[in-house]
């Protein structure tokens, strides 16, 4: 019996030996003290051994399977130290390396023309109101006075949810939303993205922005709306920037004018920059036609009003003197960083 245990022991040790990772000294415990295991079958078969042999080699197992735990013991230690050093290797940092270097970014000249323009009307007690990009046709086109059928709605062709909900064309919604709530007078700009089925060129695209203005009180006339513009149009290009109004149609206002400003290149002689002609088309505007105040709950004979609306990148294109409105859009660094 005892050369069986001294058999099994070295049969143990050798294999422990031999064990290069936790999983494969696992196995020889389990193939030695496991429920199956060799010395566990020798423990089963000590109703063999005679009673009065029984405590002795009971002890002798006893001293066996100590001696195999305590050599399985000494090795698993061993091994997971082995393994903390290879990991520890595999995940060394090497703090000489260079770092990552940070890129800071800065504003985009959309929103620093954006912020110049807010700048101004603020300073003219304008508040900034927003509205959803995703509009009820009633707002973007009927409360506006474009009916079903008017053809401005198709020199609007924009994007459709439904036949009641759209991607606004116009930052105009918003002037309609704001007159509903019926807090007058009213002073305030819309900036926002807006939407046109356009396809992608040097001055088009599907989704650019637009600046809304509108102004209701009562005795407010066009004369209020020219001085306000040509501040604007000082404050943006110069203070000797010039502004002429031309008779223009809009739905939504009449009498109506698209706005020119004196070209800031050559100050109105010509030049390329103005196509020769000295003046460089700016905005659309007019005063709030009666029956869109009426649409809004506000009476015409009481309050008037003027709106405006502008191009963000038109200003932000003329103004840096970019050339291709595409290059607002494309994210390249190295044309952003130039602002
Ligand atoms: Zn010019």
């Amino acid at each position: 019996m005892k050369e069986k245990l001294q058999r099994i022991q070295e049969e143990a040790a050798k294999r422990i030996q031999e064990s290069d990772s936790l999983e494969k000294l696992n196995d020889v415990r389990v193939a030695f003290l496991g429920k199956k295991g060799e010395l566990t079958a020798v423990l089963k078969g000590m109703k063999e051994v005679a009673a009065e042999d029984r405590p002795k080699v009971g002890q002798w197992v006893n001293e066996t399977r100590a001696q195999i735990e305590k050599h399985l013991e000494d090795t698993r230690v061993k091994l997971e130290a082995a393994v903390m050093e290879e990991r520890l290797k595999a995940e060394v940092i090497d703090v000489t390396l260079p770092a990552k270097k940070m890129e800071i970014g800065h504003r985009h000249p959309n929103t620093i023309a954006l912020e110049e323009v807010e700048r101004i009307f603020i300073g003219m007690g304008y508040e900034v109101v927003e509205g959803p990009e995703v509009e009820y046709m009633d707002y973007n086109f009927t409360k506006l006075n474009i009916p079903e059928g008017h053809p401005a709605r198709d020199e609007q062709d924009t994007f459709f949810i439904d036949d009641k909900i759209c991607l606004r064309s116009q930052t105009s919604p918003v002037q309609a939303r704001t007159m509903e709530k019926g807090e007058l007078p009213i002073r305030m700009i819309a900036p926002g993205r807006v939407f046109r089925s356009d396809e992608v060129d040097a001055t088009h695209s599907p989704s650019f922005h637009q600046i809304e203005g509108l102004v209701i009180d009562k005795h407010i006339t066009f004369a209020d709306l020219k001085g306000t513009l040509e501040e604007f149009a000082k404050e943006l290009f110069g203070p000797e920037t010039k502004t002429k109004f031309r008779p223009h149609h809009f739905p939504f206002t009449e009498p109506s004018a698209e706005v020119d400003v004196s070209c800031f290149k050559c100050g109105g002689k010509g030049c390329r920059f103005c196509k020769g002609s000295g003046w460089i088309e700016i905005l659309g505007c007019g005063m709030v036609h009666p029956h869109v105040l009426e649409m809004c709950g506000i009476d015409p004979e009481e309050y008037t009003g003027f709106a405006f609306g502008v191009g963000l990148e038109r200003i932000a294109l003329l103004k840096y003197e970019i050339d291709d409105m595409r290059l607002l859009y494309e994210n390249d660094t190295r044309f952003l960083k130039q602002f």
